[in-house]
């Protein structure tokens, strides 16, 4: 039996994740602009804001930005001087993305770097960039985990490392496969990370949101 959690998401996002003009212009963008809707949801966004708020984020990386809704939910979480890097593969993306983070008044916080996001990682660790407070994956699910090794290096101490779609059916099978599940395994089992997975509402049925606690010395 599935769950309907519908009403369950309509009530929390209600309350809590009121859609303004320039969410609901980015979801119309995307509908225009022919972009899928593979989003997170309007609750799931505003727990990332929350979780970089939380931790006083002030340099966020996403990889895997589709049409920016999720980056606006993480933009919003910045201060003035903030910075989001968000990297995406598809030129056409970007470009969609860009529009709405202007639109939604956050542009000059935002760097869309185009590009497969395992090279932009390389690039990134090359050119010595500050440390980041938070990353969020969420682009193909079969690189996670080169994501994960590639990015952690990235995170601060005290950092969040965050996954997302991390619940496919393939959790509840010991035989199937997949990228998400596999990445639950990784950072299960680095000693680097303390991680949880929280399980996330979606118009039907659930999905999960890993959340990793990067170690300091002294935890
Ligand atoms: N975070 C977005 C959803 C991202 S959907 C939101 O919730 O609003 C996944 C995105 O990852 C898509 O836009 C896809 O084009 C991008 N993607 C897929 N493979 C990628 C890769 N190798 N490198 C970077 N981005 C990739
Ligand atoms: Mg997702």
């Amino acid at each position: 039996m599935e769950l309907d959690t519908h009403a369950y998401n309509d009530y929390i996002g209600a309350l809590f994740a009121p859609q303004d003009s320039a969410l609901t212009e980015t979801l119309a963008e995307m509908e225009r602009e022919d972009v899928r809707k593979i989003n997170v949801s309007g609750t799931e966004g505003k727990l990332l804001q929350i979780l970089a708020l939380s931790i006083g984020a002030k340099r966020i990386l996403e990889i895997g930005t589709l049409g920016g809704y999720s980056g606006i939910y993480l933009a919003r979480a910045l201060p003035e001087d903030g910075k989001l890097i968000t990297l995406e593969i598809d030129p056409h993306h970007a470009e969609v993305a860009r529009r709405n983070f202007d639109r939604a008044g956050v542009g000059h916080q935002i760097e869309v770097r185009v590009g497969p996001a395992a090279e932009t990682l390389q690039q990134l660790t090359q050119a010595g960039e500050p440390l980041f407070d938070l990353i969020f994956i969420d682009a193909d699910k079969d690189g996670y985990v080169e994501y994960l090794r590639r990015s952690l290096p990235l995170l601060r101490e005290g950092g969040l490392l965050l996954g997302d779609n991390t619940l496919p059916d393939a959790v509840l099978s010991d035989t199937e496969d997949s990228g998400t599940k596999r990445y639950n395994a990784a950072v299960a089992a680095s000693p680097e990370l303390t991680t949880i997975v929280i399980p996330v509402l979606r118009g039907r049925g659930i999905d999960g949101l890993t959340v990793s606690f990067k170690r300091t010395a002294a935890v």
